[in-house]
């Protein structure tokens, strides 16, 4: 029998860095074969690919890779990785997909980019997403929409757009997100791949340029759930340097997720405690997506789980609270943008007020100004109690009622993403019926859970999203309960026709 070696780009991440260190290809072999497949791009899915710097690093790998005993080489040695444009990247160009930071070179490195060196993965470039992060369907970038792989007449959603499309295409293994309402989330379903927010504080923010700090985190994309577990014991590491980082003695062991994987029982599986929410499978669900998760959890039966019901009435007020937290913390982030202290400049002369009216209006794009002006509007003195203070009572009763459901079930599932991908410029007509797409996900952010999507279905050859939620630092049971899914399912063979 003839054995046909598999393609170095259908690789996951685990297998290629195995490969690596069996000797059956060079470091640069792999980056260039991922590298090539980024050249030929029909989806804009980058803003900056580093092309030459990062065959340098291949080439430094594969002379290095003498100096390690096969037990000791770095978890992500000689592995192509993608980083959203809004996560500082020193020497490399990071624009935030806005025409205001479309010349910013950041002088340090984000510390997720420190530990990604560290781990010995190899930076390709530098992704396409929603401008500043703000959006749902990556199509509020100055560099243009990225194209959804399964149909390029849609959207791959947002913000982290690049990301998921870049890792669903075969163009890269593993890529980085941030998630502030969905943007890890949203993509990773519509493209057919796995993403993680993580517990709020595990990962460093450090080197993220902010849009709202209080519900936002990097996570990681991939296309198993093993390789988001390698990834993700990469990233979490309590950081000094962020204020919001969870100090040690309150984490979990460290760095052991995808170790848990490889031993997993079936005990803890069937053990686990689910149920599905009711106000996030009835109104504003699509018929389709919503049957698509219902068919699906029956696949935990196999393993004794019987998938319940819970409903959280809050919930309903998640997305306004959210919309009003985000605007308020982006109004005050992006004020530092004047064209004078940072940011793009017009050149033309003025008076010092006139002038930065006019970078603004120039450097910030449509959405980006909407929710300047919004947020300034709930921050303002006449209407604070009435917006903001509100919105955090309400996160407040979030917050409690999840904490409340986890008394009893140990993960909460929904669809991801209420609709199947639209197409492109159907939704950013109407700026509501866009935030209306942040409905299942912006719970998770208000909270600081930890949220995954995994693939559950295709749904007339669109993927579907499932996201299952768990109890703060419980990041171990998601990965669990979607790789005994993943398993039963495989559906991360499906490969888009790019
Ligand atoms: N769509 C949401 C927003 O625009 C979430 C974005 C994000 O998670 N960065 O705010």
């Amino acid at each position: 029998m003839q054995v046909v070696a598999m393609k170095i780009y259908e690789m996951t991440a685990l297998e290629l860095r195995d490969a690596i260190i069996r000797g059956e290809y060079k470091v640069e072999e792999v980056v260039s074969a991922f590298l090539e497949r980024i050249e030929k791009d029909p989806l804009n899915c980058y803003i900056t690919v580093v092309k030459e710097q990062a065959l340098e690093e291949a080439r430094k790998k594969d002379k290095e890779i003498k100096e390690y005993t096969p037990d000791k080489v770095p978890p992500l040695f000689g592995v192509p990785i993608a980083v959203k444009d809004n996560i500082s990247t020193k020497g490399i160009r990071t624009t935030c997909a806005s025409r205001m930071l479309e010349n910013y070179v950041p002088v340090f490195d984000a510390t997720v980019v420190e530990l990604l060196k560290q781990a010995g993965a190899i930076i390709v470039g530098k992704t396409n997403m929603d401008e500043f992060a703000m959006g749902s369907t990556n199509e509020t970038s100055y560099f243009g929409p990225v194209l959804n792989p399964w149909d390029r007449s849609r959207v791959p959603g947002g913000s982290s757009g690049g990301s998921a499309a870049t890792v669903a295409a075969r163009q890269v293994p593993l890529a980085l997100g941030t998630d502030t309402g969905g943007s890890i989330r949203a993509p990773a379903s519509y493209c057919g791949i796995v993403g993680l927010k993580p517990t709020y504080g595990m990962v460093s923010r450090y080197g993220l340029i902010a849009y709202a700090d209080s519900l936002e985190q990097i996570g990681p994309m991939a296309r198993t759930v093993e390789d988001l577990a390698l990834l993700f014991d990469v990233i979490e590491r309590y950081d000094p340097r962020d204020s919001t980082s969870v100090p040690p003695k309150f984490r979990p062991s460290t760095g052991r997720h995808l170790q848990e994987l490889r031993t997993i029982f079936p005990e803890e599986i069937s053990g686990l405690r689910m149920a599905l929410i009711s106000e996030l499978m009835s109104e504003g669900i699509e018929s389709e997506v919503s049957h698509s998760i219902m068919r699906s959890v029956e696949i935990f039966e196999k393993y004794d789980i019987m998938v319940d019901e819970i409903s959280i009435p809050e919930l309903r007020y998640a997305l306004p609270a959210y919309y009003i937290i985000a605007m308020a913390e982006a109004s005050s982030n992006l004020a530092r943008y004047d064209g004078i202290r940072y940011g793009f400049s017009s050149g033309a002369p003025g008076k010092f007020y006139d002038v930065i009216a006019e970078n603004r209006r120039l450097g910030f794009g449509e959405e980006v100004r909407r929710r300047i002006l919004l947020g300034t509007f709930v921050l303002s003195a006449g209407y604070y109690g009435q917006y903001y203070l509100k919105a955090l009572k309400v996160r407040r009763l979030i917050k409690e009622a999840l904490d409340r459901a986890f008394k009893s079930f140990d993960i909460l599932i929904s669809p991801t993403m209420p609709i199947l991908p639209p197409k492109l410029g159907e939704r950013i007509k109407d700026p509501l019926t866009l935030y209306l797409m942040d409905l299942c996900t912006v719970p998770a952010n208000l909270a600081g859970v930890p949220a995954l999507s995994i693939p559950c279905a295709f749904v007339n050859g669109l993927p579907v999203g499932m996201q299952l939620m768990a109890p703060p630092f419980h990041e171990d049971v998601l990965f669990k309960a979607a790789y005994i899914f993943q398993k039963e399912t495989r559906l991360y063979e499906m490969s888009p026709p790019v």
